[in-house]
């Protein structure tokens, strides 16, 4: 029997003006499992992403997250539900501190007041999920390309999710950042997280991915 799955599509239809970028897709993925999302340029990834985070509400179809209807309103909905989007381009803000960015938009602390030590030690918890080494103090915007994504990463974990969703990942990072960067998903994916994995190199898809669905 077949378990319900994290997360479920049915049937999405999207359109635009004079497109139909989605016709009744459906796309499905488990807990524990790393499932890539393929297609060509313009086959509709980014827009099937923005359907499932909320960004565009679909004409037709049905998601669902653990077994229950979810339409989230925006990306601030999605994440409430447990959903958590790295975009292709990292948008942190590169003049504050990694722990300033991991923190940015709810930092501890109460009446306007925040309190450092508490984001901190926070953000090096985040950090340390992925084993990762990295000075919370550094700027943002002083580390490698590589790096801030999987700032962002950590940043988008922080929120509880139990699905992470990254866009096209690996579009500016090497061949040893890419490598870093599928260990991080062995790893959340040995958690129990389900990852959807956007990208358009069959080789990489081959590498990390358990699935795949194709647009
Ligand atoms: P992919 O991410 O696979 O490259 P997209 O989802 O960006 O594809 O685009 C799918 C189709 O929808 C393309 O034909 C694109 O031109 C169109 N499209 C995407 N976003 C918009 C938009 N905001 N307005 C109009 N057309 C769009
Ligand atoms: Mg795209």
């Amino acid at each position: 029997m077949e378990q319900t799955p994290l997360l479920s599509l049915r049937g999405i239809t999207k359109r635009f003006p004079g497109v139909t970028a989605l016709s009744g897709v459906d796309f499905a993925v488990r807990s524990g499992e790393i499932h890539a999302l393929l297609g060509e340029n313009g086959a509709g990834k980014s827009t099937l992403i923005k359907v499932l985070t909320g960004v565009y509400p679909p004409e037709e179809g049905i998601i669902a997250l653990a077994g229950r209807r979810l339409a989230p309103g925006s990306p601030k909905e999605a994440e409430r539900a447990g959903i958590s989007t790295v975009y292709q381009e990292v948008n942190l803000i590169p003049a504050l501190s990694v722990a300033e960015n991991i923190s940015l938009g709810r930092q501890p602390g109460r009446l306007g007041c925040i309190n450092w030590r508490a984001m901190r030690r926070h953000a090096g918890e985040a950090l340390a999920r992925l084993e990762l080494e990295c000075d919370v103090d550094a700027e943002l915007g002083s580390l490698s390309v590589a790096l801030q994504q999987m700032v962002a990463i950590a940043r988008a974990l922080d929120l509880q999710a139990r699905l992470l969703v990254l866009d096209e990942p690996t579009a500016s990072l090497d061949e040893k950042e890419v490598a870093e960067l599928f260990k991080v998903m062995r790893r959340l994916r040995g958690e129990g997280l389900g990852i959807v994995f956007v990208t358009h190199f069959l080789e990489q898809v081959y590498a990390v991915s358990d699935r795949m669905t194709v647009l």
